[in-house]
């Protein structure tokens, strides 16, 4: 069931976004070589708790999961997908490609955010890859229009990655987010026009599209967490949490 949120609900929602994104963007800050991805999650955490606020990710639970998440930041460096856990042994290096994805808990709403940042100098592929994601993105955002369908954000962002011959990563998508990190509807970032829920002014979703330099298909490691591409090419993932208004989509994980 989609959840419409109430006025209160999209205020909170509001100032939680805003409380994502800046410790998101502090925390990319922080991305250079020789820094552990351990280290960036010690920061996103102690980052969101000096808000007031609290880690999503951190003990969650995800359906199929045999263990918590240990961590409150996922940290996936260049052909892990999503969901790499910290460690204090994984030293980034010059011309890593990383991407950082956080939730938080605000008064008791969530929202959730990805960027992939470069790590100094990298190649000319993987700015593109990481250009054309973003864009993807924005692609997607523009197609959340209310009376619009989920159908059509997924068509939107498929079409838009198909001329670059990316892979688009298909057993992970977009979600509802709100009273949970994780509600109706799933959003694929492929898909068919038309199909699928209306969107509606209240719904409150995160895009999400995770595209690869190569194949679109990916592995788990043992860990049971990170996905990883399954030609060993890179990856990059860029995700916000949008509200549907009356006057279009509305970015809520943004500073300003
Ligand atoms: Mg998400």
């Amino acid at each position: 069931m989609i959840i419409i949120k109430t006025k209160e609900e999209i205020e909170i929602l509001r100032e939680g976004g805003k409380h994502l994104a800046t410790v998101l963007y502090k925390v990319k800050e922080k991305v250079v070589p020789g820094i552990s991805t351990k280290d960036l999650d010690i920061y996103a955490e102690k980052l969101i708790r000096e808000m007031g606020d609290e880690p999503a990710f951190l003990n969650y639970r995800p359906e199929g999961a045999d263990t918590p998440y240990p961590a409150s930041l996922c940290v996936s460096v260049n052909n892990e997908v999503v969901h790499g856990i910290p460690s204090k042994n994984r030293i980034l290096k010059e011309g890593d490609i990383i991407a950082l994805d956080l939730g938080i808990r605000h008064k008791n709403l969530f929202t959730d955010m990805a960027i992939t940042v470069p790590v100094g100098a990298v190649s000319g592929a993987d700015l593109k890859l990481m250009q054309i994601t973003e864009k993807a993105l924005q692609v997607g955002i523009d197609a959340a229009i209310a009376g619009n369908t989920i159908g059509d954000i997924s068509y939107a962002i498929e079409s838009f990655i198909r001329p670059h011959k990316f892979g688009i990563v298909e057993v992970l998508s977009g979600h509802g987010v709100g009273r949970s990190i994780h509600e109706d509807p799933y959003i694929p970032n492929f898909g068919k026009k038309g199909k699928g829920a209306k969107l509606a002014p209240g719904m409150v979703i995160a895009l999400e599209p995770m595209i690869n330099l190569g194949t679109k298909n990916v592995t788990i490691d043992t860990d049971g967490y990170t996905f990883r591409t399954a030609d060993g090419k890179n990856s990059a993932h860029f995700e916000h949490t949008i509200l549907i208004t009356e006057n279009g989509p509305e970015i809520l994980t943004k500073t300003l």
